[in-house]
């Protein structure tokens, strides 16, 4: 027999989105005349803009001429797009990080699930509950999880509980751990940390050797920049012990392009079994060229000129059409009498059921009174249980209709 990695089948089934979907088609064959809105929805819905587009037509032209095909790229991105990178999510931002501390990919997804082959075998790893499940899975498959108590919790892994008890803000973990995943602005809570809480993070990593792997996939959401900051790297020391990961998915949407970038500072250092310090940096990078060949050259065009003075307008106006749609979501909830959460520098809203209601008898309720969809809050971890997530990415006129619905 052929063997194979036992740890997959340690894995549930992907239960969640299988388990929305078939609620929502038995709802909606019963009830064929009912327009159900969907507000579970973790894509986007707007195009990509002209300015990405335009790039792209033009690259996909320089494909078909032999004087300007590009063949294999450069896997860790063109020089072209990873500057402009460093140029304006960095530098121009006072954040000291150089071109050649950039990986670009085919999006965050796979950098965080892929990050895991840096760490030791038997790393443990903390992660902030409820959470985005890559995080968790990809560290099951590599065998480091431990099993899955009765609890919905891996042995081998760190829970940090964030809930309205702690105000969403994960307690320092209090046992040894290697490594720890943190997601701000957070899918699914759409909560931030400040300044401060994450300089806490950063102190404490820095005086115990652990790894912070920060995804900021939705750091173009946030509003507050003043006191919520965009790239870990805005706090001091953040360059000597975090990796962070970024995405054009949800600032300009890419969901379906795939591009994405890594951060991994030249000052990251580690050490080997037998005490020998490396740069994580050179272990990235060996990874990417061992097991990657870079992301396509029409979408690396498309991702800079999402960097022009245009581009940046035309993702900005995007951005702040979803982000309207959140403040819509979050004001007109609240109004409605629920307890809500993010939606301020996130596209993500993440409501109390009330009165005590389990996240999945809440869905039942939302869908069949309000004729609403949304995710169960339970789907994301165990401390997600008792609430629930709504996106700002539906059209405006369905997010107003929504609520409108939830106010009556
Ligand atoms: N990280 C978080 C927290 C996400 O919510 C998502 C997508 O939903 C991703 C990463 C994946 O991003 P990408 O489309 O770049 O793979």
């Amino acid at each position: 027999m052929i063997r194979i990695n036992d740890n997959f089948c340690k894995l549930p089934d992907a239960y969640l989105f299988s388990e929305v979907a078939r609620r929502l088609k038995a709802y909606s064959d019963a009830h064929p005349d009912v327009e159900v809105i969907r507000m579970g929805i973790g894509d986007v819905t707007l195009p990509i803009c002209p300015a990405a587009v335009q790039a792209m037509e033009k690259a996909v032209a320089e494909q078909g001429d032999a004087a300007t095909f590009h063949g294999y790229g450069p896997e860790q991105g063109y020089a072209f797009l990873r500057e402009a990178i460093c140029r304006t999510d960095y530098t121009d931002r006072g954040i000291a990080i150089e071109p050649d501390e950039i990986f670009v990919s085919d999006g965050a997804k796979s950098d965080t699930g892929n990050i895991g082959d840096i760490l030791p075998p038997d790393a443990r790893v903390a992660v902030t509950d409820p959470v985005y499940p890559v995080y968790v899975d990809t560290n099951v498959m590599a065998g480091r999880a431990g099993e899955l108590g009765a609890d919905g919790r891996w042995s081998n892994i760190v829970y940090l509980p964030c809930t309205a008890d702690n105000d969403f803000v994960p307690a320092l973990p209090a046992e040894p751990v290697d490594a720890v995943y943190l997601c701000y602005p957070n899918n699914p809570t759409g909560t931030t940390l400040n300044r401060e809480q994450l300089k806490v993070w950063v102190d404490w990593a820095r005086s115990n050797g652990v790894l912070i792997l920060f995804d900021s996939a939705y750091e173009a959401y946030i509003r507050n920049e003043k006191d919520v900051p965009r790239s870990i790297y805005e706090i001091e020391g953040a360059r000597e012990v975090a990796i962070e990961f970024r995405s054009f998915s949800k600032t300009a949407g890419f969901t379906g392009m795939r591009c994405g970038y890594t951060v991994v500072p030249k000052a990251l250092k580690g050490s080997t079994s037998d005490g020998r310090e490396v740069s994580l940096r050179d272990l990235w990078n060996r990874r990417q060229c061992t097991k990657f060949n870079g992301a396509s050259y029409p979408v690396q065009r498309a991702a800079e000129a999402l960097y022009t003075p245009e581009g940046r307008k035309q993702v900005k106006a995007a951005v702040d059409y979803y982000m309207n749609n959140a403040s819509t979501l979050r004001l007109g909830l609240k109004e409605a009498g629920f307890e809500v959460f993010g939606g301020e520098n996130s596209p993500y809203i993440w409501i109390k059921t009330p009165g005590g209601m389990t996240s999945w008898e809440f869905f039942d309720l939302l869908l069949e009174k309000y004729h609403i969809a949304g995710t169960p809050g339970s789907g994301f971890g165990p401390s997600g249980e008792g609430y629930f997530r709504l996106t700002a990415f539906n059209t405006a006129e369905l997010t107003a209709a929504a609520v409108e619905r939830l106010k009556t």
